[in-house]
């Protein structure tokens, strides 16, 4: 799987993406990321990629010339189109089904905007997919598409060790994952929950499912009625006296 990122801080998304789980896979050729700095496609001598908006107002915005031959310049490499995501507060909330359906394409474009965004024109142009991180303003698309990469790589076969990824995590059939405990197994006068230390595996894919239908209960409604539950697990729900 290739990325690659157009921005106007291409060491922002290297250094912290070449690091830890990540930066293994970078290593491992699992997967390749390259940041693409839109200034070098600037078309004025000052290297300005930036100008004011017509109609007035306050900020300014990225022009479309630059933010184009720098998309050209990727998108000339690529054997079929890529999908181009622009990271935007106004596009779709990103989710892990999203990451999921979006690990399955060879290659990806993120577009980082900065100041007030960008020249409506070439995101009309270019962009497939409008994400967003989240219902907050930052100043850049850099940390959401650092965010983006990071949830799509790891679903890369290879890139967790042991398959991790095939195991059960958080929004797997829309619930939380289960509470989970390491050495010691007393600390601080807090003990292991004695099931975990039984064995008894049936026993313990039981309690770490009540406890994720419980925990989902509690932080996430909203989750649990997409959550396909058995009779007997709705039954526990309804006699659980902490809900
Ligand atoms: N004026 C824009 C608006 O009101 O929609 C916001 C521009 S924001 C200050 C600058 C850039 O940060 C955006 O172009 C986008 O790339 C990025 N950005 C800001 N918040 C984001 C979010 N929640 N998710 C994804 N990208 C975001």
């Amino acid at each position: 799987m290739n990325f690659h990122i157009l921005t106007l801080f291409p060491d922002m998304v290297m250094d912290g993406l070449n690091t830890s789980i990540i930066g293994r896979a970078i290593a491992n050729k699992l997967l390749t990321i390259e940041a693409v700095n839109i200034r070098d496609f600037a078309v004025n001598k000052h290297n300005r990629v930036d100008d004011y908006t017509y109609g007035g107002g306050a900020g300014m915005l990225m022009q479309a010339e630059p933010v184009y031959l720098a998309y050209k310049s990727i998108e000339e490499k690529c054997e079929k189109m890529p999908r181009v995501i622009y990271l935007s507060p106004q596009g779709k909330t990103f989710s892990q089904e999203m990451a999921e359906e979006f690990a399955k394409e060879e290659e990806l474009i993120f577009l980082c905007g900065h100041y007030e965004g960008i020249d409506e024109r070439v995101l009309e142009d270019i962009v497939t997919d409008y994400v967003s991180i989240g219902d907050y303003v930052l100043t850049g698309g850099e940390l959401p598409s650092m965010v983006m990469i990071d949830a799509i790589s790891r679903l890369i076969p290879g890139v967790l060790h042991n398959n991790v990824s095939a195991e059960f995590e958080t929004f797997q059939d829309n619930l939380l994952e289960y509470p989970q405990y390491t050495r010691p197994e007393e600390w601080r006068g807090k003990k292991v929950p004695e099931i975990l230390l039984s064995g008894h595996h049936a026993n313990i894919e039981k309690w770490r499912r009540e406890q994720s239908i419980i925990r989902t209960a509690k932080a996430r409604p909203d989750l649990l009625e997409k959550a396909k539950l058995t009779e007997k697990e709705k039954k526990m729900l309804a006699n659980n006296s902490e809900i």
